[in-house]
């Protein structure tokens, strides 16, 4: 851990280093506890700098054990080397010099998986965000970009595959069973991106011609015996690149890419080039072990990886405040991709449903920070749906506005104005500017402002003067380290739909610039008029989610039925439909609350099972339909003062009026979506699933008996079917003989393949009720339960705080002395995985007082005793934001 906690570091103080680094060479020879890292750095003071200036380079937990200066032993009183550091002075002052920095490190030993580690027999590094630093003595940060020479040395027998970034260069034997490999990157990047893979695994071969005819040889490294388990990642990977050529105009620029599947993995995956590191979920999948909703991830993680080789690799970010300029905009880049190869409207139900369910509250909490923030603790604790999520709508918000030509212009720009260097949003937002002629500087507002914007709308018709009058007005809520906020330019995409279910076209609008269909809100209230509308319309408003923001319009039962049976906008049908739900599931969560009976008209449910029943929607979109607003959303929706057991047992009853009234529809969807031949993983066949596993739900829930899910889980092949029969088992019935026997079953026929036991994991982790921490407790003790995996501890601590809320946020507050325990215990070995299971606290002041004061001791218990920077950053924020 790094000894210093608590800096803050500054945007307002950025500026570029003293010294230019030119030339990286390194030469690893690799021993399980003794890894001897030699790097020979080629450095030139910048123009301008003090001559006396001494150079600065980070280190984390480092031991220096030998420095020389041109090839000489340096002097002792010419350097300063701690753990933290290595500062060397009296430089030259204008001529180059070459430092031999030796460094002995201990990568069994790492267990934070930051830097040079090795798991399973695998040799592997993380360096992104600051994990270089944990291999050597370096100007670890991103706008330091040098080519890179690496030579490994490592035990043939052990370690037969030795790989690094950028092309093969060659190698050969060396002494005592040794053997060498050498790489060099000839394009300049930063330490960040640096990778190096070394052990015995095996390979999946392919290649891709580029669009200009040069050949890449396409690798994927997986576990000997899982080769076949890569074939849909391959696939993928092929058609990534060729998505990118096709619609960024981006080709690969190595002879070859790589991608390395570990099963020890803090994040996704990783971007290194030309050599990306996978956590292996992202990789491995077949029908038998994987969901569709698997299939789904690894095409779009295997795309975002690929995609960052322009945005990220090649334009990477000055500083670690940019972040969003290579994760937003890659985000953006995957999602385009994925709906272009699936349902664009499903793709972006899918990713508003996220955004709300994960980023919204980050917004509305203590944790709320700018995309592009302006100060940070621990960098580690950035990599959130923020900088990602809401930075990928702030890139999509800018085609919006500037429309598909002009949006596709400024990305060209941007492409060959940085290409090389390391950028900053300014430099991407003008890129924008400069080929649109359209002036950006209040949307920038979007990157600095934290807090998701609300917009009331209030509509008046005027029959006799043909004319709708809207009052819209924005505020953005106070956050931490903001009080007062300007107002944004936001995108609001809107239509007007008629009775007869057509969309008007005004013969003119004032009070705001429309492009198309597009409203352009730039001041705090707006009153805006269109003329010509013939009858009162109702109004679909924010279509396709053109802006992350919250719309509060008081919209009539009727106006949104008509909405969800007439827009031509797929998106804006579900949100009808969404929103007639939602006043029942607050209502009934109230009543729950205050311990009254719980009534349902189900009259808003006519829409949904309209939809659902509608052959001509696609299946996927139908499902969608079918899947209310989860309890997180509801507890949004009520804002405060929140009893997840109220809001539980309100969507409950929900659930069930639905399934009472839709009974005969929910039978005839299981009978009717049944699979055509084998199992394929298209979206196509997996949106029949969707529908049908969740008509199977319902009329579960209506028939109330685990007959219909035990059978559906024997007859089940394929993972998707099994899981979801799993599921509706363990969840609905935990103590029926039928899911004991279930669960059982499945332990036992995956007990080999850790993935799917995740699954198994977080199936049991999820069910809701107060017998969830008990049951998390025991299953802590069950022989698969692997405490340094981080995989397994996400799918068992992890599901648990995050994904179920009865569960978790017991009455009594034994959930939270639990998490507070975990924390503790898993921030001694890594620190950034018991920072990110800590976020679960993050919507704490929105629980009822009760459970809130609980919450509140669990989080001082943590802040007294925990040890790590990662973990002390984000329970300080939390307490005091
Ligand atoms: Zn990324």
């Amino acid at each position: 851990m790094r000894t210093d906690t608590g800096r803050i570091i500054h945007l307002a103080d950025y500026r570029p280093t003293d010294f230019v680094l030119e030339r990286v060479d390194l030469t690893f020879e690799l021993d399980p506890e003794a890894t001897k890292v030699e790097a020979r750095l080629i450095f030139h003071r910048r123009d301008g700098v003090d001559p006396a200036a001494p150079l600065v380079l980070d280190g984390d937990e480092l031991t220096l054990s030998g420095l020389l200066f041109d090839q000489m032993e340096m002097a002792p009183e010419r350097y300063t080397a701690t753990p933290d550091a290595l500062v060397v002075r009296d430089l030259p002052e204008t001529s180059p010099f070459e430092l031999t920095i030796t460094t002995i490190i201990n990568p069994q030993a790492n267990s934070q998986l930051m830097g040079l580690y090795r798991s399973s027999g695998i040799y592997c590094t993380q360096c992104e965000a600051e994990g270089f630093r944990r291999i050597t003595y370096f100007p670890d940060r991103p706008d330091v970009l040098a080519p890179y020479t690496i030579t490994i040395i490592a035990d043939k027998a052990a370690n037969p595959l030795l790989l690094s970034n950028g092309n093969y260069l060659g190698g050969g034997n060396f002494d005592e069973g040794r053997h060498f490999a050498a790489w060099f990157d000839p394009h300049p990047k930063p330490a960040y991106l640096f990778a190096l893979v070394a052990g015995d695994l095996g390979v999946v071969e392919d290649k891709f011609t580029t669009m200009s005819g040069r050949e890449v040889a396409l690798k994927i490294y997986v576990e000997h015996g899982k080769e076949s388990r890569a074939a849909y990642a391959m696939d993928a990977l092929k058609r990534s690149m060729k998505w990118d050529e096709e619609v960024f105009g981006r080709e690969y620029d190595l002879d070859i890419f790589m991608i390395v599947a570990v099963s020890d993995f803090n994040m996704g995956a990783m971007e290194n080039k030309g050599l990306n590191v996978f956590n292996d979920k992202y990789v491995l999948a077949d029908p038998e072990t994987a969901t569709d909703a698997d299939y789904a991830n690894i095409e779009a993680i295997i795309a975002h990886e690929y995609f960052h080789n322009w945005t990220g690799n090649r334009i990477t970010c000055r500083d670690w405040f940019q972040l969003c300029l290579k994760e937003g905009l890659t985000v953006f880049r995957d999602h385009e991709f994925s709906a272009d190869q699936r349902s664009r409207p499903v793709k972006r139900i899918a990713e508003v449903r996220h955004l709300r369910s994960e980023q919204f509250p980050e917004d509305a909490g203590p944790l709320a920070h700018p995309v592009r923030p302006d100060k940070y603790r621990e960098i580690n604790n950035f990599y959130t749906t923020t900088v990602y999520e809401k930075g990928s709508e702030v890139t999509r918000m800018i085609a919006t506005i500037l429309g598909r030509d002009r949006f596709k212009k400024g990305m060209d720009l941007y492409f060959e104005r940085h290409d090389g260097e390391a950028a900053t949003v300014e430099d991407f937002v003008r890129c924008f500017e400069d080929a649109s002629g359209r002036d950006l500087g209040q949307f920038s507002l979007w990157y600095n402002q934290a807090g998701t914007p609300h917009v009331t709308v209030t509509a008046d018709y005027d029959a006799a003067a043909k004319t709708l009058t809207l009052e819209i007005g924005q505020t953005v809520p106070p956050t931490p380290g903001q009080a007062h906020k300007k107002p944004m330019h936001i995108p609001l995409d809107l239509a007007l739909v008629l009775e007869d279910g057509t969309i008007a076209v005004p013969a003119s609008v004032d009070g705001a610039e429309m492009t198309g269909s597009v409203l352009h809100l730039k001041e705090a209230r707006h009153t805006v008029t269109f003329t010509g509308i013939p009858s009162r319309p109702a109004l679909s408003l924010n279509r396709s989610f053109s802006a992350p923001i919250v719309v509060r319009y008081d919209q009539k039962p009727a106006d949104l039925a008509l909405i969800a049976r007439h827009e031509t906008d797929l998106f804006s049908r579900w949100q009808a439909i969404t929103d007639l739900a939602l006043p029942a599931l607050k209502d009934a969560a109230l009543a729950a609350r205050k311990g009254e009976a719980i009534q349902i008209d189900v009259t808003f449910a006519d829409a949904l099972l309209a939809v659902a029943a509608d052959p001509a929607l696609e299946p996927a979109f139908r499902a969608q339909a079918l899947a209310l607003p989860s309890e997180a959303d509801i507890a949004r929706e009520l804002g405060g003062d929140n009893d997840p057991d109220a809001i539980h047992a309100g969507r409950e009853a929900v659930l069930t009026a639905i399934a009472r009234a839709g009974a005969d529809a929910f039978r005839t969807l299981c009978d009717t979506m049944t699979a055509e031949g084998a199992y394929s993983p298209d979206a196509a066949s997996a949106g029949r699933r969707a529908l049908r596993n969740a008509a199977l739900l319902y009329r579960t829930i209506a028939e109330d008996t685990p007959a219909l899910a035990a059978e559906a889980f024997a007859k089940a092949d394929n993972m998707t079917d099994l899981a979801q029969a799993l599921t509706v088992l363990a969840h609905r019935f935990p103590e029926a003989p039928e899911t004991h026997a279930a669960l059982s079953a499945f332990e036992a026929r995956f007990a080999e393949n850790a993935l799917v036991i995740d699954k198994w994991f977080q199936i049991q982790a999820t069910i809701p009720g107060e017998g969830a921490l008990a049951r998390v407790m025991r299953l802590k003790e069950n022989r698969h339960f692997n405490e340094n995996n981080p995989n397994r501890v996400r799918s068992l601590v992890g599901a648990f705080v995050f994904s179920n809320p009865t569960g978790f946020n017991r009455a009594d507050g034994a959930g939270y002395r639990f998490l507070a325990e975990e924390i503790l215990r898993i921030d001694a070995k890594n620190p950034q995985l018991a920072a990110r299971l800590l976020t679960s606290m993050r919507s704490w002041r929105q629980l009822e007082p009760g459970r809130a004061e609980l919450a509140r001791a669990a989080l001082v218990r943590v802040e007294r005793e925990v040890l790590s920077n990662d973990v002390r950053d984000i329970v300080d924020r939390t307490l005091k934001g």
